[in-house]
Parts: structure tokens; sequence; C-alpha cells
């Protein structure tokens, strides 16, 4: 079905953005030197500049990526072979032979050349309250916690399950399994009950780490309460680990451990096992926008290599940067550019506990004034929301420290991109709409690394990663798109280190999913367009595209003129207009911008969009109420406000 939707479906999309082409984000090139950008470029003969180095990376790949990871990871003992690959099997193998221990990565060979540099920067929930953690105290923060775990039973192997919102006990945990050679498992700590204990007995976790209560928005969660519920329906559960995020006592039994008192019983250090480059690092779960989540694992040395690389380059990331990504660590966003990549660099990362609008509107900017950061990265659905309320939130204060802004998670609209290049930049950083997802491990596409010279689009990702070979595949005939100006299955041709290993428990699933659909090709579900120009843009999930009277529209080019969904369900910024008189202009809207066909028969005003709790438009609900197929909606575990899609329902059953 997938297939057919797509057959034939070439978009006018870009064409209102192409008008608006925008020359913007130009660097000085004076200075730009192939080599002080990738020191690595020195052993690449022949490459002088940045298309140079991308088509190295991608036709030399393993010299590419064996130069890297000599050159930026520290090993115990060397890889022998940088590849092995099968797509046909779902296998993937990178740095096979090599050991290593991603925690000594991430921290002792910093703390060897600036312990005090500071490694976490806590942005709790009150603004003006944060806390530093330098690489040294997060180095003992972490073996003490990698001795308590040893100490509670927990083996190499192990699958330790996280539930914790965003602090440095929380990365320390990660870090602390990743010492002693076990993985992790981080748990949203905004999940259900239900939904956290179908988590930790898909991994068979023994051991879940916690606090007592979480904060957010000026709000007390309960967290150690939901575990209490989740783990009465997990037998594999033999002690939880609480940590006192407030003062607050809860109650505990004879199965929970009281963190931060026993880790201080703990010696401050612990001696890092030599891992496997292919050993697990952690599994962690999608955001489940398109169905049942998938668990997907991620191993040692491809993914920090990835992430670090990614982190450097796409951000522009130096070291003495402080970097700001306000995801939250319990998405892969947040694993791979709270934790791993930056940490891996020796940088300073931001872990941001609160939301975008506590106490007010102005918290992102506020922030970013105070704590001096350099590369901002957010969501889409975030920057969105904070349009709403005006410039004069963010014009308040002081931003020019910042150097890059990013987007990751959805497509980013026009009207959201430029506010936020025009407004939050002030026109003049380089805004970098990133696309990857929890399997590929590290953004794939995305305007930077470029020359430096080279033009930013509005709303596209554009330009593939080093290493990263997109292909467009036709979705009826499974034949390679090799023309620019044209719309296809966005496929990935050849392995990169970042990308998933497996789905836990689910190898076949693994290869069902990516690499049969397009035998030889990394199949990603979603759809891009590829401009004339060859810059790459999402046009959406495959599983999203509507067939309107034999003509193909993805749900992005709809949201880019009117910002919602076909049948038009949307919300409003604020009740100014009649609905009727709104839905007349929406109808107009739609004919001029895209064609007469796509105009909406039906138009529904609803106060919120049911969305995963990462934030995302579940555009497969809206599917079903459409299809009058309540009683498939699917899973609903990751749904963020239930009622959403009630309210839905009942709005739908009115208007129809
Ligand atoms: P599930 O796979 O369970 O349905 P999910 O796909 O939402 O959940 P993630 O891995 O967190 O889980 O999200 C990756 C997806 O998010 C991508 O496949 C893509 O659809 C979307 N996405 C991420 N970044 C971008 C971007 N910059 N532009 C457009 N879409 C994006
Ligand atoms: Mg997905």
């Amino acid at each position: 079905m997938m297939c057919s939707l797509w057959r034939g479906f070439s978009l006018p999309l870009t064409t209102s953005l192409n008008r608006r082409f925008l020359k913007c984000c130009r660097q000085l090139s004076r200075s730009y030197n192939i080599e002080s950008c990738i020191p690595e470029a020195v052993a690449f003969q022949g490459v002088s500049d940045h298309s140079g180095l991308y088509k190295f990376s991608v036709n030399e790949s393993d010299r590419f990526w064996g130069a890297v990871a000599r050159q930026r990871l520290s090993w115990i003992s060397p890889f022998h072979t940088v590849q092995n690959c099968d797509f046909s099997q779902g296998k993937i193998k990178w740095f096979e032979g090599g050991k290593l221990n991603v925690s000594v990565n991430c921290l002792d060979r910093h703390v060897h050349t600036s312990p005090e540099r500071v490694a976490l920067i806590w942005e709790r929930d009150e603004p003006g309250t944060e806390v530093k953690i330098t690489y040294r105290q997060l180095l003992e923060l972490t073996c003490r916690l990698g001795n308590l775990l040893k100490r509670q039973g927990v083996r190499r192997g192990d699958c330790v399950t996280i539930y914790m919102p965003p602090c440095p006990l929380a990365v320390a945990s990660m870090l602390a399994c990743a010492r002693i050679g076990a993985a992790h498992n981080v748990v949203f700590a905004g999940f259900s009950s239900e939904a956290l204990a179908d988590r930790i007995r898909d991994a068979q976790s023994s051991t879940v780490i916690t606090v007592n209560q979480g904060v957010r928005g000026g709000k007390v969660v309960d967290l150690k309460r939901t575990v209490d519920q989740a783990v009465q329906n997990c037998p594999s559960v033999q002690q939880v680990l609480v940590a006192m995020r407030t003062e607050n006592t809860v109650a505990m039994t004879d199965r929970d451990v009281p963190l931060e008192e026993e880790m201080m019983k703990e010696d401050v250090v612990c001696e890092p096992v030599a891992m496997d480059s292919e050993d697990v690092l952690f599994l962690l779960y999608t955001s489940g926008s398109t169905g049942k989540p998938k668990g997907l694992v991620h191993t040692q040395a491809g993914y920090l290599l990835y992430t670090a690389l990614t982190h450097r380059y796409v951000f522009n990331y130096h070291d003495r940067d402080v970097f700001g990504c306000v995801a939250d660590i319990g998405w892969i966003t947040g694993h791979s550019y709270i934790v791993y990549g930056p940490l891996c660099n020796g940088g300073t990362t931001v872990l941001f506990e609160s939301t975008p609008v506590y106490p007010n509107p102005g918290r992102y900017w506020e922030m970013v004034e105070r704590l001096g950061i350099n590369q901002f990265y957010g969501a889409p659905t975030a920057i969105r929301l904070l349009l709403k309320y005006g410039d004069e939130w963010v014009q308040n204060y002081n931003r020019s420290s910042l150097k890059t802004l990013g987007s990751v998670g959805e497509p980013i609209n026009t009207e959201a991109w430029e506010w936020y290049h025009r407004v939050v930049g002030d026109g003049r950083c380089p805004v970098v709409d990133t696309w990857w997802q929890t399997e590929t491990g590290g953004i794939c596409i995305a305007p930077r690394p470029s020359d430096p010279e080279a033009e930013i689009v509005p709303g596209m990702a554009m330009r593939p990663f080093y290493g990263i070979k997109p292909a467009l595949l036709d979705t009826e005939v499974g034949e390679v798109l090799s023309s620019n100006d044209s719309t296809g299955a966005l496929c990935i041709s050849q392995a990169w280190p970042g990308m998933a290993r497996t789905i836990h428990n689910h190898h076949q699933r693994f290869t069902e999913t990516y690499f049969q659909p397009y035998p030889g090709y990394f199949f990603t579900g979603d759809g891009a367009y590829r401009s004339k120009e060859g810059y790459y843009q999402i046009v959406g999930r495959l599983d999203d595209v509507i067939n309107v009277s034999g003509h193909r529209l993805g749900t992005a080019e709809l949201e880019d003129v009117v910002v919602c969904t076909i049948i038009i369900m949307f919300s409003l910024k604020a009740v100014m207009v009649q609905e009727d008189v709104l839905a007349q202009q929406l109808r107009e809207m739609v004919s001029r911008s895209i064609a007469k066909y796509a105009c909406p028969d039906f138009i529904q005003v609803v106060r919120c969009l049911p969305k995963t709790r990462s934030g995302k438009i579940m555009r497969r609900v809206l599917r079903k109420v459409v299809e009058r197929n309540t009683d498939e909606l699917g899973d609903l575990s990751t749904l963020d406000d239930p009622d959403s899609v009630h309210e839905v329902i009942r709005g739908h059953q009115r208007l129809r």
C-alpha cells in the first residue's frame, strides 16, 4: 500500500521555497582550509575542499572511517577491519577487533587534559539555579555509580533501565553502564507505567535507576510511584536505585536502594572494561509515531565516532563552546547530542530540565544569555509554539553568543524556519535542519558541513553528511531515481558507523523493515524530494502520503502552506477569526499554493492535535479517525495527551 501511494508522486513542494531561495548564512572564506577543519584530510590525497572530502568519504569509505576512527577515538587495542556489512542479512559491523571503553573516551581522556573544564550544565527547572559539573566530577560520579552497579550484581552484558529526567546522575548512570560493560535502556521520564513496563520487560532489566520525583514546568511529578507501578508487572526487576531530585521522602521497599547514600560508600576509581567495538552500548525505543515502538540497538565504537563527528561538523562546534540541545535524554537526540557526541568531543553540554514556556515563553533565550550558549538545538514543535507568543520574548534577551541554530524531529515549515533564522538568530546564524532517526544514530542530512560559502535553503535538510550516500527509489518499481528534481523513498545505499545494528530480540523485524523493501538499500520510511540543485528535502513519512484525485500529496507540503493536515485538522494560534471565514481562507490558500484538487472537503478545528511525547504529530491516528476506524487506533502508549484523540473523534463525528 505504501508503494502504490507514492507512484508518480512528483510534487511542486519547493516552488514556493525556491522563489524565496535565500542566499543566507555565508561565512567568511578567507581562513578556510580543509586540513585545519578536518585534520585527517592530510592523509586523503587530492582532497582540497568540502565536496572533495565528501566524495572521498563515500568512495573510499574504509580509508575515511578508518582514519577518523584512529584519530578521534582512544583505543585499548586497535581494530583490524574497518567495516563488514551486508545489507541483505542486516549485518552491520564496524571496527572489528578493536577494543575500547566509551566512558574513557567521554571522560578520562578529557580529565587528563582539562579536569576542571565544565562537562555538564544542569539547567534546572527554576531559572538561575543551574549546576555545573566538571569532567573530573563527572568521572567521579560515573565511577562511584559503576562500582555501585557492580556491587548490586550488574554484570557485563546486562541491560539497565534508566527512568530519569535530564540530570547529571542520569548521564553518570549511562556512562557507568558503559564503563562496566552493561547496556542501558533510557525510557523518557514522561511515559506511563505501562509504557515503562513494556520497555523494561522487552529489555529484561533486573535493575532500574530512577529519581524520587521529577520537577518540570514548576510541577512535581512522582516518578518513583510510576516505577513502583511498572515493576509490579516486571518479574525481571530485582532492584530500583532511587536518586533524590527533591527533598521529599517517598515510600521505599526492600527492592529500593537509596542511590546517593550507597554510591558515596563506593570508591572513586572504577576500572573500565575493554569492550569490543560491536558490543551493545544501549537500546532505545523509537517515538512510536508510526506504530509499535522498536527497540533499536546501538553499539560502541561506530556510534560514538559518528555522533562525535556529526556534533563537531554539523554544528561547527569548537573547543569551549557551550552546546545547548534542549531535547530530553530519553530520545535519541538526547543520547547523541546531549551525551555522547559532545562528551566525546570534550565539550560543555546543557541538560535542560524545564519546558520552553516556563516560567514564560522567554525561557530558552534567557537561558541562552545566562549560559552563553553557542549552538542551540531544538524541535520545530517548540519553535512553532514560541512563534505564537511574538518576537518580544526573544528580543528581550542577548543572543549574541549564538553561532548555529539546529532543528530536528519533524519537517520545519517555512514560517517557523524563517522566524528562527530572522528573529532568534538575528539573521546571522546558519540554521541547520537536521534529518535523522533513532535508527541512523546521528545526523545524516543537514546543510552543514559544506563549503563555507554554500547557501542554506529554508526548511531543507539539503546535504548528506560525510559517508552518507542517499538514494531516492521509485516506490512502485523499486528503481533508483537518478535524476534531480524527483521524489521517492529516501534510502541510504551504503553503511555508516552510526547505524543501528538490530531491533532488540527481533532481528527479522529489523531486516524486514529496513532492508527488504528495497534490496541493497537501507530504507528510512521517509519520502524525500531532491531539488534541481541536488538538495534533499524531507516530505514526510511515506505512510502519511495522501491520495487526492489520483495525485499524491505529502503532508509536509500541505503543512507548509497551512500548517495543518488534510482532512484539514488544526489547532489555532489564537481565536481571532470565525471558523467558517478561516476555512474559506484556507481553501483559497491551498488552491493557490498547491492546486485546486488539493482543496480540503472538511476543515476541523481542534484544541490540540494528538502528539507523541516527543512532540510529533501522530498522523496515523488522524488517518484512522478520518477512515472511521477508531477501533484500530493502534499503539497509543507514546501519546502525550489522550484526551486530544477523544476530542478529535467527537469533533470529527459532528463534522460528518
Ligand atoms: P517510530 O519509528 O516509532 O514511528 P519516530 O520515527 O517518530 O517513531 P524517531 O526515530 O525519534 O522516531 O524519529 C525519526 C523520524 O522523525 C524520521 O524518520 C522523520 O520522519 C522525522 N524527522 C526527524 N528529523 C527530521 C527533519 N529534520 N525533517 C523532517 N523529518 C524529520
Ligand atoms: Mg521512525
